[in-house]
């Protein structure tokens, strides 16, 4: 980002962030959430931020506000609604026909607008294909920082402390905004825990109109084709999941896997390697830059448990591994532990299951 007049930015490490913020700062005021909502539905991970904002702007003395981009309907009240649900103070909505299918113009142009007149201290997005897509045009489109794939959030010293894993997940590093406004940040969909949902009425709605047409829009939706394959792949909110690795040697005894998940009632999934080996889809892969997950039942079969697959289940309420190598990795987090041939133990867990759940 090329920025010649704004300042240097303070030295890296925390004395930095002890100083006086800049006086321009005091503008800035109230935390907010982007609420997803596309094709109609409101995506979780939004719920999920207003759980995670609600702490960061009681912390700060602030007001929590959900951000509603959307066309005239349903589909918007709904959303307006349910952000007030999961705890919204008030709600900033831009309502135009022109948003309704996701293009980065008019998401873009009405968020800005938003920010710039009403100048929030913090915005927060889900990493979502769609959150991540409109959160770094607005953070370049304002020369504000963003935080991606944010594991946890704070405040320190009055700053978004956005926490994330670096060094491919090896260390965590702690990223602050110290000289711009917003403070940005994005984190995936389950690395948070979602909040309950109360029946609070709808509360005080701020309105602001798209300043856009559609001849300044390059982007055109010409039609919507749903991937079948992967919008069965719902990992990320599965109660229970299955899941395969290396260990199991070969793509075809991931069929063991599948029977296991459909015996009960699971979503399947794997460890990288096998993506990259081309025996799963990508949307299965589970860990670090696949899907996190927080199922109530996890089963990993022939997986290690190396960092970068931890990060990605460890929200899970059971883990259960099954490894030959009573050293593996994955017995250090696993709640039940067996150690024995996943290739034999599997098709027997399944046949088990059968028989007790028919
Ligand atoms: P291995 O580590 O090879 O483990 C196989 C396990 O199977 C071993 O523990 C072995 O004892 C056991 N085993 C062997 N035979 C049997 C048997 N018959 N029955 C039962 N157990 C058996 N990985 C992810 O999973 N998700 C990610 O998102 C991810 N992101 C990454 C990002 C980066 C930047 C990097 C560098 C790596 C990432 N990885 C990720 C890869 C990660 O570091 C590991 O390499 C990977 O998780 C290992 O996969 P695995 O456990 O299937 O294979």
């Amino acid at each position: 980002m090329s920025n010649a007049n704004r300042e240097a930015p303070p030295s890296a490490g925390r004395a930095g962030i002890k100083r006086e913020l800049p006086e321009h700062f005091r503008d800035y005021r109230h935390v907010w959430v982007f609420i997803e909502l596309e094709r109609g539905e409101v995506h979780p991970v939004s719920f999920e931020l207003l759980g995670e904002g609600r702490k960061l702007a009681d912390k700060l003395g602030m007001q929590l506000a959900g951000i509603v981009l959307g066309p005239p309907g349903e589909a918007t009240q709904h959303a307006i609604a349910e952000a007030f649900a999961y705890g919204a103070d008030l709600v900033y909505l831009v309502e135009a026909p022109l948003l309704a299918d996701y293009r980065n113009e008019p998401f873009t142009k009405a968020m800005t607008d938003l920010v710039n007149t009403h100048k929030p201290e913090i915005l927060l997005l889900g990493a979502t294909t769609l959150g991540r897509d409109l959160a770094g045009s607005v953070a370049t489109t304002l020369l504000t920082g963003l935080t991606a794939d944010c594991t946890e959030l704070d405040v320190v010293d009055g700053s978004l402390a956005a926490t994330r894993p670096t060094f491919g997940g090896s260390l965590l590093c702690t990223i602050y905004t110290l000289n711009y406004r917003p403070q940005m940040a994005t984190v995936r969909p389950r690395v948070m825990a979602m909040p309950p949902r109360t029946d609070k009425p709808v509360g005080r709605v701020i309105r602001h109109k798209l300043s856009m047409t559609e001849e300044e829009i390059i982007t055109k939706v010409l039609g919507f084709n749903l991937d079948r394959q992967s919008a069965k792949a719902n990992l990320a909110y599965a109660d229970i999941v299955v899941a395969g690795g290396l260990g199991l040697g070969s793509a075809e005894n991931l069929q063991l896997v599948k029977n296991l998940a459909r015996a009960i009632g699971a979503e399947y999934g794997c460890s990288r390697p096998l993506v990259q080996k081309g025996w799963m889809p990508a949307d299965r892969q589970v860990g670090q830059t696949g899907k996190t997950i927080r199922p109530k039942l996890y089963i990993a079969a022939g997986i290690s448990g190396a960092i970068q697959h931890r990060v990605g289940v460890e929200g899970a309420d059971l883990i259960v591994a099954i490894n030959t190598d009573p050293n593996a990795p994955i017995f250090d987090f696993a709640h039940l532990g067996i150690v024995t041939d996943a290739i034999r133990f599997l098709p027997a867990l399944t046949e088990a299951f059968t028989r007790r759940l028919s």
